[in-house]
Order: structure tokens, then C-alpha cells, then sequence
């Protein structure tokens, strides 16, 4: 879907920022891209769209180069959310997001419909939202109208550059929340910039670990939590020790008992979460709900989890 092939950026004062990057995202993948500060995460994203332009190799979508695209089409039909909110300050909610819609001329009324089924996609009432404007609304509600801003005109890829880094951490994990459970429903590709670990391992179906312009590792979660290919990775995950996920699992489900039911299905995590990422859960819920495909098929709670840990790392209770 979208393929980079040996691609490089030099700037002006000849620094390499990307270096001969080959990668290929695919059709309807979560693609996660992190590394430290100034390893080149904004400028790979930026060249997919051309606001940065390559100065060596190709890039190319659905198999033509992206040069060889009209450059409104181009951009048109990629959506792109930025970390710092940027709605226009003087225009309703409702007409910051149909800003493309209108630049591609759709209907009126094609676009009133549009607009109110991306407020109501993202749990914003049209009726309550539409016509404020974004200062009436608070950091975490603007950055949800950034993101159906960019989903507007059904674009078929969605760049977004550490879109949730600037809000508080309870909005910040509402908006990973409600962003997978969107992507499940548009599955669309999303090439996804972070700075950090666990937000990366929460999101992604690939995470591409960046570092001075190359890539280290390519993997799921899966992989690079298991099998890290250095130390550079392992670092930045954090949780070098943890054996396999599953395992985990298993060891601190509890079957689901009466009266608890309805809790554990408002919080939830999935038997391939990360350990890492049902401890964040757990720091925030008493309890939390094991889905598998469907079903809630068991829960854990704080103090099975602390069991574990603490019998994992030999503790004794005495
Ligand atoms: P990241 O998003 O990972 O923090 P960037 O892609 O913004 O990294 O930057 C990669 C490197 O390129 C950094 O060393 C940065 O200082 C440099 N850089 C970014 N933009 C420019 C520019 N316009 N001119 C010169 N150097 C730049
Ligand atoms: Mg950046």
C-alpha cells in the first residue's frame, strides 16, 4: 500500500535526518512509528504526503510514485492529524470538518450528513457540538474533531504525528481507546508517529523502532517484546524480563463471578494484550475484563495481578 524504497532525506545543512529507509505498510494496517527525539519520525511521515520532500529513492502508494500524483489529490486523500491541535480558531466544529469535504465540492447536504456521523462516531452530540467553536471545547474534545477532520472525506490513509502527546493522560488513554474501536470499524491504513512504548504497544498491529534516521526492528508487539533485537530496542520497551504473554494470562485469570459481569465488560483487555498494557489498565480499574474474539471469558484483578508479580520476582509474603 504504501512502499518506501531506499528512501532518503538530506536537509539543508546536509544532515541525514532518514537514511535509506526500505518499508512497506500495508492495506488497513495500524502502523506504528517510534524512536527517540530527532530520529526522523516527522520527516519519514511528512514525505509520505509530500510536505517534505525526498531527496533520494521512492515512495510510492497503491504502486504509482507519490511525485506522479496531482498534489491535491495526493493530500486530499490522505488525512493527517497533528500533535498540536490545529482547528480553525474562527470556524465552527462543523465547518472545520468539512473543510475537505468542501475543497473536493460535495454536496450540502452530503456534508451536514458526514459531519454529524463523525461527531457521533467520536461521542460528540452533533446537535451540542457543531456549531461551537474549538475554544468552547476542551484539549481532549478538539483533538477527537482533529482526528474525524481527518477521516472526513474518507481518505484511504491517515497520518498522524504523536496526535495525543499534548493531553492529559486520562484523555489521552480515552482517545488510544476510542481510536482502536473506530479502526475496527474503518479500517483504514494509519501510519501512527509516538514517542512513547506503551502507547505504541497499546495501538499498533506493526511497530517500526527508528533510531538516527534507520530502522532497528520492524514487529508487532509481539515480537518486540519477545524477541527485541537489541539492546536499543529492549530499553525502550522496558520489560526485558517478562516471559510470554499468554502465560501471564492465564496465570491470573479468575472466572468471572455473579454481580461482577457488567464491571468487567466496561473495561476490558484481550487475551494478546501486552502485560505492559494490562498494567496500565489495572493502575486505572480494580478489575478488568479477558475477551477473547468475542466473549468476556474471564476477568483479573489488582490482587491477582499482585500476586503474580510479586511471586514472579520471588517475593515471599513473610
Ligand atoms: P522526530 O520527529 O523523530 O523528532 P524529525 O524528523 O523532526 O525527528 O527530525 C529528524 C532530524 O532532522 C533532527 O535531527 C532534526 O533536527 C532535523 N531536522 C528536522 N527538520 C529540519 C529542517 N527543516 N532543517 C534541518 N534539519 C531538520
Ligand atoms: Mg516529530
Amino acid at each position: 500500500m504504501i512502499a518506501f524504497e531506499n528512501v532518503t532525506k538530506r536537509y539543508a545543512n546536509n544532515q541525514v535526518a532518514v537514511n535509506a529507509i526500505n518499508l512497506e505498510i500495508k492495506k488497513g494496517e495500524f502502523f506504528v512509528i517510534i524512536g527517540p527525539s530527532g530520529c526522523g519520525k516527522t520527516t519519514l511521515l511528512k514525505m509520505i504526503n509530500r510536505l517534505i520532500a525526498l531527496s533520494d529513492g521512492t515512495i510510492r502508494i497503491n504502486g504509482k510514485r507519490i511525485s506522479d500524483y496531482n498534489i491535491h489529490e495526493l493530500r486530499w486523500n490522505i488525512g493527517y492529524v497533528l500533535q498540536q491541535i490545529a482547528l480553525f480558531p474562527h470556524m465552527t466544529i462543523a465547518e472545520n470538518i468539512a473543510v475537505v469535504p468542501e475543497m473536493k465540492k460535495w454536496s450540502a447536504a452530503q456534508i451536514q450528513q458526514r459531519v454529524q456521523a463523525l461527531l457521533d462516531m467520536v461521542g460528540l452530540e452533533p446537535d451540542k457540538y457543531s456549531k461551537r467553536r474549538p475554544n468552547e471545547l476542551s484539549g481532549g474534545e478538539q483533538q477527537r474533531v482533529g482526528v474525524v477532520r481527518a477521516l472526513a472525506a474518507d481518505p484511504e490513509i491517515i497520518l498522524m504525528d504523536e496526535p495525543f502527546s499534548a493531553l492529559d493522560p486520562i484523555s489521552r488513554t480515552k482517545l488510544q481507546d476510542d481510536l482502536l474501536e473506530l479502526q475496527r470499524a474503518i479500517q483504514k491504513t494509519i501510519v501512527f508517529v509516538s514517542h512513547d512504548m506503551q502507547e505504541a504497544l497499546k495501538l499498533g498491529d506493526r511497530i517500526c523502532v527508528m533510531r538516527e534516521g534507520e530502522i532497528v526492528q520492524i514487529g508487532t508487539p509481539q515480537d518486540l517484546i519477545h524477541h527485541p533485537v537489541n539492546d536499543f530496542v529492549q530499553q525502550f520497551i522496558g520489560v526485558k524480563d517478562y516471559p510470554s504473554n499468554e502465560f501471564h494470562i492465564q496465570q491470573v485469570i479468575e472466572p468471572l463471578e455473579e454481580g461482577q459481569s457488567l464491571h468487567a465488560l466496561n473495561y476490558s483487555v484481550t487475551t494478546n494484550d501486552s502485560l505492559p498494557f494490562i498494567l496500565q489498565q489495572l493502575a486505572q480499574h480494580e478489575c478488568v475484563g479477558v475477551k477473547n474474539e468475542t466473549d468476556i471469558i474471564g476477568i483479573i484483578t489488582r490482587q491477582s495481578m499482585l500476586q503474580f508479580l510479586a511471586a514472579e520476582r520471588g517475593d515471599t509474603n513473610d
